[in-house]
């Protein structure tokens, strides 16, 4: 595995790799790798010739300085993991090498920003959809791997490839969870052991609340998760919304939308999770 951190380093890698007509896969992450981590990049093996990752923790995306600070980095195991595991080039970047100049675009994916973690962390898509526009446009992927752990992310992702233009296909891979059924994530390094255990429960309660899809209206079924979480130690919910998978939206009733899931963000202590479920 090739760890480069320039763009002059990257280019020389990838053009001889493009010319030979090399279908080159992106996983993109900001580090702290897991499992769920090695399931997008098992898949871009799979799917592709040449399998880039890059870690970046992107600043423009944290809308709260203490979230930065405290996010999880380790980038030995993270080499170590990557190396293992197939990836044939590892793009660690610093910011001025993502952003030269500060990046002022901004973009509007309404509606589908406008809910959930939009309306929660205002900016953060805008940095998102800064970041992986800019790392699109440095590595030039065919096809690029996003995990449905970050389903919001994922829908606005799609967008913006599509208006765009970007020639990228974009792959959604699913959500890997630990044995007792947590979606794995580089903030539950955070979480106490007390913590983790209650942190099991969000997703314990979610797939419970499955089997209540034809007894309970989508207002009683919320009110019901919402409440089973509030009451779990540690935890407290800031949002659980029932949407029609597509468009994100809320709805008011289960035959609203064809495909419909339900997307929750949990404060477990002081760290933020966020987890979701298909209802139909
Ligand atoms: P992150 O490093 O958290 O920005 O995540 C990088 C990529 O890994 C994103 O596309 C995430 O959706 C994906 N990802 C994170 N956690 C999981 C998981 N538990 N299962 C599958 N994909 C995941």
């Amino acid at each position: 595995m090739i760890i480069v951190r320039t763009l002059a380093q990257l280019e020389s890698e990838l053009v001889p790799l493009r010319a030979g007509h090399s279908k080159v896969g992106l996983v993109p992450t900001m580090g702290a790798l897991h499992q769920g981590h090695v399931s997008l990049v098992d898949r871009a093996r799979q799917e592709s010739d040449y399998v880039v990752v890059s870690i970046f923790v992107n600043p423009t995306q944290f809308n709260n300085p203490v979230d930065l600070a405290t996010y999880p980095r380790s980038q030995e195991q993270d080499i170590e993991m990557l190396e293992v595991n197939g990836c044939d080039l590892l793009f660690m970047p610093t910011a001025g090498v993502v952003y030269p100049e500060p990046d002022s675009r901004v973009f509007d994916f309404t509606p589908l920003d406008k809910v959930m973690e939009g309306a929660f962390r205002p900016g953060h898509f805008n940095g998102v959809a800064q970041v992986v526009s800019r790392l699109f446009d440095m590595i030039k992927p065919d096809i690029a791997f996003f995990g449905e752990k970050d389903f919001q992310q994922l829908a606005i992702i799609m967008r913006m490839t599509r208006e765009m233009g970007y020639p990228i296909q974009i792959v959604a891979c699913p959500t890997v969870r630990e044995p007792d059924g947590l979606a794995m994530s580089s903030r539950n390094r955070r979480l106490s052991s007390q913590q983790r255990q209650s942190a099991a429960k969000i997703s314990e309660i979610l797939f419970k609340s499955c089997t209540f899809v034809a007894q309970k209206r989508v207002d009683a079924l919320k009110i019901d998760v919402i409440a089973q979480i509030n009451q779990v130690q540690e935890l407290e919910v800031e949002y659980f919304e029932i949407v029609d998978a597509t468009t994100l939206q809320p709805i008011s009733n289960w035959e609203d939308a064809v495909k419909v899931a339900g997307c929750i963000a949990v404060f477990c202590g002081e760290v933020r999770l966020i987890d979701h479920i298909d209802y139909k």
